[in-house]
Protein backbone atom coordinates (compact mmCIF):
# COMPACT_ATOMS: atom_id res chain seq x y z
CA UNK A 1 0.00 0.00 0.00
CA UNK A 2 2.78 2.86 1.03
CA UNK A 3 5.54 1.33 -1.35
CA UNK A 4 3.43 2.75 -4.23
CA UNK A 5 2.67 6.32 -2.63
CA UNK A 6 5.30 9.51 -3.32
CA UNK A 7 5.08 11.90 -0.24
CA UNK A 8 6.39 15.29 -0.58
CA UNK A 9 7.52 17.05 2.89
CA UNK A 10 8.45 20.41 3.32
CA UNK A 11 10.67 21.48 6.40
CA UNK A 12 13.84 19.09 7.39
CA UNK A 13 12.82 19.99 11.48
CA UNK A 14 11.77 17.52 14.09
CA UNK A 15 8.75 16.21 13.07
CA UNK A 16 8.92 16.25 9.51
CA UNK A 17 12.63 14.60 9.74
CA UNK A 18 10.78 11.88 12.20
CA UNK A 19 7.46 11.64 9.91
CA UNK A 20 10.17 10.93 6.65
CA UNK A 21 12.79 8.19 8.12
CA UNK A 22 9.50 6.02 9.16
CA UNK A 23 7.81 6.27 5.46
CA UNK A 24 10.85 6.30 3.98
CA UNK A 25 11.20 2.91 5.97
CA UNK A 26 7.51 1.42 5.23
CA UNK A 27 8.82 2.07 1.43
CA UNK A 28 6.72 4.51 0.46
CA UNK A 29 9.05 7.41 -2.13
CA UNK A 30 10.12 10.65 0.46
CA UNK A 31 11.28 13.47 -0.72
CA UNK A 32 11.76 16.15 1.96
CA UNK A 33 12.61 19.84 0.83
CA UNK A 34 14.32 22.38 3.54
CA UNK A 35 14.70 26.17 2.72
CA UNK A 36 17.81 26.09 4.91
CA UNK A 37 20.40 25.67 2.24
CA UNK A 38 22.70 23.58 4.88
CA UNK A 39 21.76 21.89 8.04
CA UNK A 40 22.91 23.87 10.56
CA UNK A 41 23.19 23.13 14.65
CA UNK A 42 20.77 25.03 15.42
CA UNK A 43 18.94 26.46 18.44
CA UNK A 44 20.13 25.57 22.22
CA UNK A 45 18.74 22.90 24.79
CA UNK A 46 15.59 21.14 24.19
CA UNK A 47 13.45 18.89 27.31
CA UNK A 48 12.44 15.52 25.67
CA UNK A 49 9.33 14.03 28.09
CA UNK A 50 8.16 10.38 28.35
CA UNK A 51 5.48 10.86 25.38
CA UNK A 52 8.64 12.13 23.11
CA UNK A 53 10.88 8.88 24.48
CA UNK A 54 8.24 6.91 23.76
CA UNK A 55 7.50 7.87 20.08
CA UNK A 56 10.76 7.89 19.57
CA UNK A 57 11.13 4.13 20.48
CA UNK A 58 8.20 3.74 18.26
CA UNK A 59 10.41 5.06 15.26
CA UNK A 60 13.48 3.19 16.30
CA UNK A 61 15.37 5.94 17.76
CA UNK A 62 15.52 5.85 21.35
CA UNK A 63 18.51 4.47 22.33
CA UNK A 64 20.29 6.80 20.12
CA UNK A 65 18.60 9.47 21.88
CA UNK A 66 19.09 8.07 25.19
CA UNK A 67 23.24 8.01 24.18
CA UNK A 68 22.99 11.90 23.09
CA UNK A 69 21.31 12.73 26.53
CA UNK A 70 21.31 12.87 29.65
CA UNK A 71 18.48 11.87 32.32
CA UNK A 72 16.58 15.00 34.46
CA UNK A 73 15.66 12.77 37.34
CA UNK A 74 13.63 16.06 39.21
CA UNK A 75 11.93 19.21 38.13
CA UNK A 76 11.49 21.87 40.76
CA UNK A 77 9.88 24.70 40.73
CA UNK A 78 11.12 27.82 43.09
CA UNK A 79 10.59 31.20 43.62
CA UNK A 80 12.86 33.66 42.53
CA UNK A 81 14.03 34.58 46.02
CA UNK A 82 14.96 30.36 45.69
CA UNK A 83 11.93 29.22 48.21
CA UNK A 84 11.24 25.54 46.53
CA UNK A 85 7.26 25.59 45.51
CA UNK A 86 6.90 22.21 43.66
CA UNK A 87 8.94 19.12 43.05
CA UNK A 88 8.74 16.30 40.80
CA UNK A 89 11.17 13.68 41.24
CA UNK A 90 11.07 10.42 39.20
CA UNK A 91 12.96 7.13 39.85
CA UNK A 92 14.13 4.55 38.08
CA UNK A 93 11.54 1.69 39.59
CA UNK A 94 9.49 -0.35 37.34
CA UNK A 95 6.19 1.37 35.79
CA UNK A 96 7.43 4.55 36.90
CA UNK A 97 7.16 7.05 34.63
CA UNK A 98 10.44 7.76 32.83
CA UNK A 99 12.45 10.77 33.81
CA UNK A 100 12.72 13.61 30.87
CA UNK A 101 15.97 13.77 29.13
CA UNK A 102 17.73 17.35 28.63
CA UNK A 103 19.20 17.47 24.77
CA UNK A 104 20.91 19.53 22.35
CA UNK A 105 18.65 20.85 19.89
CA UNK A 106 21.55 20.20 17.35
CA UNK A 107 22.02 16.60 18.69
CA UNK A 108 17.70 15.06 18.39
CA UNK A 109 18.12 17.14 14.55
CA UNK A 110 21.38 14.95 13.93
CA UNK A 111 19.86 11.71 15.47
CA UNK A 112 16.64 11.72 12.93
CA UNK A 113 18.49 13.59 9.80
CA UNK A 114 20.01 9.88 10.60
CA UNK A 115 16.91 7.93 11.12
CA UNK A 116 15.98 9.41 7.63
CA UNK A 117 18.85 8.26 5.91
CA UNK A 118 17.87 7.35 2.23
CA UNK A 119 15.56 9.85 1.91
CA UNK A 120 15.67 12.47 -0.82
CA UNK A 121 16.56 15.58 0.56
CA UNK A 122 16.48 18.82 -1.28
CA UNK A 123 18.35 21.89 0.72
CA UNK A 124 17.72 25.61 -0.03
CA UNK A 125 14.60 24.70 -1.94
CA UNK A 126 10.68 25.48 -0.98
CA UNK A 127 7.21 24.78 -2.24
CA UNK A 128 6.27 27.61 -4.53
CA UNK A 129 2.08 26.59 -5.07
CA UNK A 130 0.05 23.58 -4.65
CA UNK A 131 -2.71 22.95 -6.99
CA UNK A 132 -4.73 20.31 -6.11
CA UNK A 133 -5.75 16.83 -8.38
CA UNK A 134 -7.70 14.37 -8.70
CA UNK A 135 -5.83 11.88 -6.11
CA UNK A 136 -2.95 13.85 -5.14
CA UNK A 137 -1.35 17.33 -5.19
CA UNK A 138 0.65 19.40 -8.02
CA UNK A 139 3.27 21.25 -6.75
CA UNK A 140 5.63 24.05 -7.93
CA UNK A 141 8.86 24.02 -6.71
CA UNK A 142 11.02 27.91 -5.89
CA UNK A 143 13.34 26.35 -8.32
CA UNK A 144 10.24 26.29 -10.86
CA UNK A 145 10.17 22.59 -11.11
CA UNK A 146 7.26 21.25 -11.07
CA UNK A 147 5.81 17.14 -10.02
CA UNK A 148 3.28 15.37 -8.79
CA UNK A 149 2.35 13.49 -5.39
CA UNK A 150 0.40 11.55 -3.80
CA UNK A 151 -0.03 13.24 -0.45
CA UNK A 152 2.16 17.09 0.60
CA UNK A 153 2.98 17.29 4.36
CA UNK A 154 3.90 20.95 5.56
CA UNK A 155 6.28 20.73 8.76
CA UNK A 156 7.49 24.29 8.31
CA UNK A 157 7.46 25.22 11.05
CA UNK A 158 5.94 28.13 13.16
CA UNK A 159 5.49 30.70 10.08
CA UNK A 160 4.88 27.75 7.58
CA UNK A 161 4.70 28.54 3.85
CA UNK A 162 2.71 25.19 3.27
CA UNK A 163 -0.15 26.60 5.73
CA UNK A 164 -0.77 29.83 3.95
CA UNK A 165 -1.05 27.64 0.43
CA UNK A 166 -2.75 24.83 1.54
CA UNK A 167 -5.67 26.81 3.80
CA UNK A 168 -5.75 30.11 1.85
CA UNK A 169 -9.12 30.94 3.47
CA UNK A 170 -7.64 30.33 6.90
CA UNK A 171 -7.88 33.48 9.38
CA UNK A 172 -4.85 31.78 11.61
CA UNK A 173 -2.43 34.44 13.06
CA UNK A 174 0.51 33.47 14.81
CA UNK A 175 -0.29 35.07 18.51
CA UNK A 176 2.45 37.54 20.29
CA UNK A 177 1.96 35.91 24.17
CA UNK A 178 3.26 38.54 25.76
CA UNK A 179 6.61 37.47 26.91
CA UNK A 180 10.21 37.16 25.09
CA UNK A 181 12.56 34.18 25.73
CA UNK A 182 16.17 34.12 25.68
CA UNK A 183 18.17 30.67 25.57
CA UNK A 184 21.38 30.02 25.95
CA UNK A 185 23.63 27.17 27.12
CA UNK A 186 26.75 27.35 29.33
CA UNK A 187 28.85 25.18 31.85
CA UNK A 188 26.96 23.42 34.52
CA UNK A 189 29.50 24.86 36.70
CA UNK A 190 27.49 23.76 39.50
CA UNK A 191 26.72 20.35 38.30
CA UNK A 192 23.01 20.57 38.87
CA UNK A 193 20.89 17.20 37.83
CA UNK A 194 17.70 17.81 37.39
CA UNK A 195 15.63 20.51 36.05
CA UNK A 196 15.51 23.83 38.34
CA UNK A 197 12.48 26.60 37.15
CA UNK A 198 12.63 29.66 39.01
CA UNK A 199 9.57 32.28 39.00
CA UNK A 200 10.06 35.64 39.30
CA UNK A 201 7.96 39.03 38.85
CA UNK A 202 7.03 38.60 35.05
CA UNK A 203 9.98 37.12 34.79
CA UNK A 204 11.44 33.15 34.66
CA UNK A 205 14.45 31.04 34.71
CA UNK A 206 14.99 27.68 33.93
CA UNK A 207 18.00 25.42 34.07
CA UNK A 208 18.33 21.89 32.01
CA UNK A 209 21.03 19.94 32.17
CA UNK A 210 22.91 19.01 29.26
CA UNK A 211 25.18 16.17 28.06
CA UNK A 212 29.12 17.03 28.12
CA UNK A 213 28.62 18.74 31.91
CA UNK A 214 26.64 21.88 29.37
CA UNK A 215 23.38 23.51 30.80
CA UNK A 216 20.51 24.89 28.81
CA UNK A 217 19.27 28.00 30.35
CA UNK A 218 16.46 29.74 29.27
CA UNK A 219 15.18 33.13 30.37
CA UNK A 220 11.39 34.58 29.83
CA UNK A 221 9.99 37.97 30.80
CA UNK A 222 7.34 40.41 29.88
CA UNK A 223 7.75 42.33 27.09
CA UNK A 224 6.21 44.58 24.02
CA UNK A 225 6.54 42.69 20.74
CA UNK A 226 9.53 42.73 18.84
CA UNK A 227 11.40 44.77 21.36
CA UNK A 228 15.73 43.92 20.84
CA UNK A 229 18.51 43.54 22.77
CA UNK A 230 21.33 46.42 21.75
CA UNK A 231 24.09 44.32 19.22
CA UNK A 232 26.81 45.10 21.69
CA UNK A 233 26.51 43.91 25.20
CA UNK A 234 23.61 42.36 25.18
CA UNK A 235 24.47 39.19 27.57
CA UNK A 236 25.25 41.89 30.17
CA UNK A 237 21.73 43.68 29.39
CA UNK A 238 19.90 40.28 30.16
CA UNK A 239 21.89 39.19 33.04
CA UNK A 240 20.82 42.58 34.49
CA UNK A 241 17.32 42.37 33.92
CA UNK A 242 17.26 39.18 35.77
CA UNK A 243 19.82 40.36 38.72
CA UNK A 244 17.02 39.48 41.61
CA UNK A 245 17.04 35.67 41.38
CA UNK A 246 19.31 33.97 43.78
CA UNK A 247 20.09 30.15 44.23
CA UNK A 248 21.16 27.91 41.26
CA UNK A 249 20.31 31.10 39.30
CA UNK A 250 22.82 33.33 40.75
CA UNK A 251 26.23 31.95 39.04
CA UNK A 252 24.14 31.45 36.35
CA UNK A 253 23.78 35.22 36.08
CA UNK A 254 26.89 35.80 36.76
CA UNK A 255 28.48 33.91 34.22
CA UNK A 256 25.65 34.97 31.64
CA UNK A 257 27.15 38.62 32.09
CA UNK A 258 30.57 38.15 31.94
CA UNK A 259 30.99 35.38 29.15
CA UNK A 260 29.81 37.51 25.70
CA UNK A 261 31.12 34.96 23.62
CA UNK A 262 27.97 32.86 24.96
CA UNK A 263 25.47 31.57 22.55
CA UNK A 264 22.35 33.66 22.97
CA UNK A 265 19.47 33.41 21.31
CA UNK A 266 15.78 35.51 21.56
CA UNK A 267 12.67 35.14 20.55
CA UNK A 268 9.54 36.44 21.42
CA UNK A 269 6.65 33.63 22.25
CA UNK A 270 3.72 32.76 20.24
CA UNK A 271 1.33 30.24 19.70
CA UNK A 272 -0.80 30.08 16.51
CA UNK A 273 -4.58 31.48 17.18
CA UNK A 274 -6.33 28.18 15.69
CA UNK A 275 -5.12 24.68 14.63
CA UNK A 276 -5.20 23.31 11.00
CA UNK A 277 -4.96 19.92 10.11
CA UNK A 278 -5.89 18.32 6.59
CA UNK A 279 -7.01 19.67 3.12
CA UNK A 280 -7.54 17.62 0.35
CA UNK A 281 -4.39 15.56 0.06
CA UNK A 282 -2.27 17.96 2.04
CA UNK A 283 -1.35 17.77 6.10
CA UNK A 284 0.52 19.58 7.99
CA UNK A 285 2.48 18.68 11.21
CA UNK A 286 4.06 20.11 14.24
CA UNK A 287 4.23 23.78 14.94
CA UNK A 288 2.97 24.24 11.32
CA UNK A 289 -0.94 23.24 12.37
CA UNK A 290 -0.47 24.26 15.75
CA UNK A 291 1.92 26.06 17.32
CA UNK A 292 2.23 26.22 21.04
CA UNK A 293 3.95 27.75 23.87
CA UNK A 294 6.77 26.48 24.90
CA UNK A 295 5.83 26.15 28.97
CA UNK A 296 5.13 22.21 29.11
CA UNK A 297 8.44 21.19 26.84
CA UNK A 298 5.96 19.83 24.74
CA UNK A 299 6.43 21.38 21.14
CA UNK A 300 9.04 18.95 20.06
CA UNK A 301 7.05 16.25 21.91
CA UNK A 302 3.73 16.99 19.63
CA UNK A 303 5.80 17.42 16.35
CA UNK A 304 6.93 13.75 17.23
CA UNK A 305 3.44 12.74 18.01
CA UNK A 306 1.71 13.86 15.47
CA UNK A 307 4.46 12.32 12.98
CA UNK A 308 4.11 8.49 14.26
CA UNK A 309 0.20 9.34 14.07
CA UNK A 310 0.65 10.54 10.41
CA UNK A 311 2.57 7.88 9.35
CA UNK A 312 0.58 4.97 11.57
CA UNK A 313 -2.58 6.02 10.12
CA UNK A 314 -1.40 5.89 6.61
CA UNK A 315 0.17 2.37 7.13
CA UNK A 316 -3.36 1.41 8.30
CA UNK A 317 -5.72 3.15 5.76
CA UNK A 318 -6.01 2.21 2.04
CA UNK A 319 -7.09 5.58 1.13
CA UNK A 320 -5.45 8.56 1.96
CA UNK A 321 -8.37 10.80 2.96
CA UNK A 322 -9.33 8.67 5.35
CA UNK A 323 -6.09 8.01 6.66
CA UNK A 324 -5.98 12.42 7.16
CA UNK A 325 -9.54 12.07 8.28
CA UNK A 326 -8.19 10.27 11.17
CA UNK A 327 -4.71 11.37 11.57
CA UNK A 328 -6.58 14.46 12.91
CA UNK A 329 -9.40 13.14 14.83
CA UNK A 330 -6.50 11.37 16.79
CA UNK A 331 -4.43 14.51 17.15
CA UNK A 332 -6.64 17.74 17.30
CA UNK A 333 -7.93 17.37 21.48
CA UNK A 334 -4.93 16.39 22.35
CA UNK A 335 -2.51 18.92 20.57
CA UNK A 336 -5.89 21.46 22.35
CA UNK A 337 -5.17 19.90 25.85
CA UNK A 338 -1.78 20.98 25.43
CA UNK A 339 -1.37 24.01 23.90
CA UNK A 340 -4.41 25.20 26.36
CA UNK A 341 -2.96 23.71 29.20
CA UNK A 342 0.75 25.77 28.21
CA UNK A 343 -0.85 29.14 27.75
CA UNK A 344 -2.27 28.69 31.64
CA UNK A 345 1.15 27.75 32.73
CA UNK A 346 2.54 30.70 31.36
CA UNK A 347 0.22 33.33 31.32
CA UNK A 348 0.45 32.06 35.49
CA UNK A 349 4.28 32.32 35.49
CA UNK A 350 4.42 35.43 33.93
CA UNK A 351 1.77 37.10 36.76
CA UNK A 352 3.55 40.43 38.01
CA UNK A 353 0.55 41.56 40.42
CA UNK A 354 2.45 40.45 43.98
CA UNK A 355 -0.72 39.76 45.77
CA UNK A 356 -1.76 37.03 42.45
CA UNK A 357 1.77 36.18 42.84
CA UNK A 358 2.01 35.54 46.37
CA UNK A 359 -1.30 33.45 46.30
CA UNK A 360 -0.15 31.51 43.18
CA UNK A 361 2.98 30.59 45.14
CA UNK A 362 1.19 29.62 48.20
CA UNK A 363 -1.32 27.12 46.55
CA UNK A 364 1.95 25.65 44.60
CA UNK A 365 3.45 24.83 48.27
CA UNK A 366 0.62 23.41 49.62
CA UNK A 367 0.22 20.98 46.48
CA UNK A 368 1.05 17.88 48.01
CA UNK A 369 3.51 15.77 45.33
CA UNK A 370 1.80 13.05 44.30
CA UNK A 371 -0.60 15.40 42.92
CA UNK A 372 2.10 17.32 40.55
CA UNK A 373 3.11 13.72 39.72
CA UNK A 374 -0.18 12.73 38.45
CA UNK A 375 -1.00 16.03 36.56
CA UNK A 376 2.49 15.03 34.56
CA UNK A 377 1.52 11.94 33.94
CA UNK A 378 -1.79 12.88 32.84
CA UNK A 379 0.18 15.08 30.53
CA UNK A 380 2.58 11.96 28.77
CA UNK A 381 0.52 9.39 29.16
CA UNK A 382 -1.90 9.94 26.01
CA UNK A 383 1.45 10.15 24.02
CA UNK A 384 2.65 7.02 25.60
CA UNK A 385 -0.38 4.84 24.66
CA UNK A 386 0.11 6.30 20.88
CA UNK A 387 3.71 4.71 20.62
CA UNK A 388 2.31 1.37 22.62
CA UNK A 389 -0.44 1.56 19.75
CA UNK A 390 1.87 2.18 17.28
CA UNK A 391 3.99 -0.26 18.05
CA UNK A 392 1.52 -3.61 18.90
CA UNK A 393 0.02 -2.92 15.29
CA UNK A 394 3.21 -3.22 13.71
CA UNK A 395 4.00 -6.87 15.21
C1 LIG B 1 12.04 29.11 23.56
C2 LIG B 1 11.57 27.76 23.10
C3 LIG B 1 11.89 26.64 23.88
C4 LIG B 1 11.42 25.38 23.52
N1 LIG B 1 11.70 24.30 24.32
C5 LIG B 1 11.19 23.09 24.00
C6 LIG B 1 11.43 21.93 24.84
O1 LIG B 1 12.12 21.99 25.86
N2 LIG B 1 10.87 20.74 24.48
C7 LIG B 1 10.11 20.63 23.35
O2 LIG B 1 9.59 19.53 23.08
N3 LIG B 1 9.88 21.69 22.53
C8 LIG B 1 10.39 22.91 22.83
N4 LIG B 1 10.17 23.98 22.00
C9 LIG B 1 9.33 23.82 20.81
C10 LIG B 1 10.01 23.09 19.67
O3 LIG B 1 11.25 23.67 19.38
C11 LIG B 1 9.12 23.14 18.44
O4 LIG B 1 7.79 22.91 18.80
C12 LIG B 1 9.56 22.08 17.44
O5 LIG B 1 10.82 22.37 16.92
C13 LIG B 1 8.55 21.97 16.30
O6 LIG B 1 8.99 21.07 15.36
P1 LIG B 1 8.55 21.24 13.85
O7 LIG B 1 9.11 20.06 13.12
O8 LIG B 1 7.11 21.51 13.77
O9 LIG B 1 9.26 22.56 13.36
P2 LIG B 1 10.80 22.93 13.32
O10 LIG B 1 11.61 21.99 14.12
O11 LIG B 1 10.85 24.38 13.60
O12 LIG B 1 11.19 22.68 11.79
C14 LIG B 1 10.70 23.43 10.72
C15 LIG B 1 11.67 23.26 9.54
O13 LIG B 1 11.08 23.80 8.37
C16 LIG B 1 12.04 24.59 7.70
N5 LIG B 1 11.28 25.57 6.91
C17 LIG B 1 10.70 26.71 7.33
N6 LIG B 1 10.05 27.30 6.32
C18 LIG B 1 10.23 26.52 5.23
C19 LIG B 1 9.79 26.61 3.89
N7 LIG B 1 9.02 27.61 3.45
N8 LIG B 1 10.16 25.62 3.04
C20 LIG B 1 10.93 24.58 3.44
N9 LIG B 1 11.37 24.45 4.70
C21 LIG B 1 11.02 25.41 5.59
C22 LIG B 1 12.87 25.18 8.81
O14 LIG B 1 14.13 25.63 8.31
C23 LIG B 1 12.99 23.98 9.75
O15 LIG B 1 14.05 23.14 9.38
C24 LIG B 1 10.66 25.24 22.33
C25 LIG B 1 10.38 26.37 21.52
C26 LIG B 1 10.84 27.61 21.90
C27 LIG B 1 10.53 28.81 21.03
Amino acid sequence: MMAERRILIVGGGIGGLAAAGALHRLGAHVTVVERAPAWQPLGAGLMLSANALAVLDALALGAMVRTRSVALPSVALRSADDVLLQAVSYSAEPNRLEAPRGMHRAALHDVLLHGAAGVTMQLGTSVQAIAPLDGGVQVTFTDAREATFDLVIGADGVHSHMRALAFPDSTAVVRYAGYTCWRTVMPNGANLTGVVELWGRGKRIGLVPLPDGQLYVFLTANATAGERDPVRGAHAVVAARFREFAGDARPVIATLAARDDLPLLRHDITELSDQLWVRGHAALLGDAGHATTPNLGQGAGMALEDALSLVHALRTHRAIADALTHYQAQRAQRVADIVRTSRRVGQMGQWTHPVARALRDTAMRLTPAWVGDRTMRALVQPGIALARAANSERH
